[in-house]
């Protein structure tokens, strides 16, 4: 195969959900809330859960974050797209970027293909953006993952499903 076949060829990419996908938020009481309704200033408690000013808690999930090391150290692309933008306030102060940045996983993400939007957001609109790319789409919700695959280049698969990491490998076809 010569370099011209290989740039035209269909990339896979694994997508992250963030919000009870790569973490789970829960206030003071234990009650569970959204990323975007952590509070500044953010700091790490230890290296899996950040704190935030009114007593609320991030907590990585290790499932996720584990799947994500292994996908980046065999050097895949993978993304987060998330629906947890906050209203009206810009990047920098975006709660779930701001885990993602104390967590050290920001990085980890291809900015190109990664999205922060609102609440409204349909995923596979964002997966039809990249018609030269092919999605794995990671996500706890089952309403959402039936709408990302309307997108024809998504699949999606549930954060707690059994063996997850061997469906992800076997399609990355490694
Ligand atoms: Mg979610």
């Amino acid at each position: 195969m010569n370099s011209d076949q290989n740039v035209s060829e269909v990339k896979k990419v694994v997508a992250f959900d963030l919000d009870r996908t790569m973490f789970f938020c829960k206030d003071k009481f234990a009650n569970p809330i959204w990323a975007k309704q952590m509070v500044a200033p953010l700091y790490l408690r230890d290296q899996g859960s950040v704190g935030d000013d009114v007593g609320s808690v991030c907590e990585l999930n290790p499932v996720a974050w584990s799947l994500l090391q292994s996908l980046k150290d065999m050097e895949h692309v993978c993304c987060f797209v998330s629906s947890g933008r906050y209203f009206g306030i810009s990047e920098q102060f975006q709660p779930s970027l701001g885990i993602l940045k104390m967590f050290g996983l920001l990085h980890l993400f291809d900015p190109s293909l990664s999205v922060l939007e609102y609440k409204t957001f349909e995923k596979s609109q964002h997966f039809l953006k990249h018609p030269n790319h092919s999605f794995m789409l990671i996500d706890d919700n089952p309403t959402v993952r039936r709408e990302a695959e309307q997108a024809n280049n998504c699949v999606a698969v549930d954060i707690s499903e059994t063996h997850l990491s061997l469906r992800v490998i076997k399609w990355l076809e490694i």
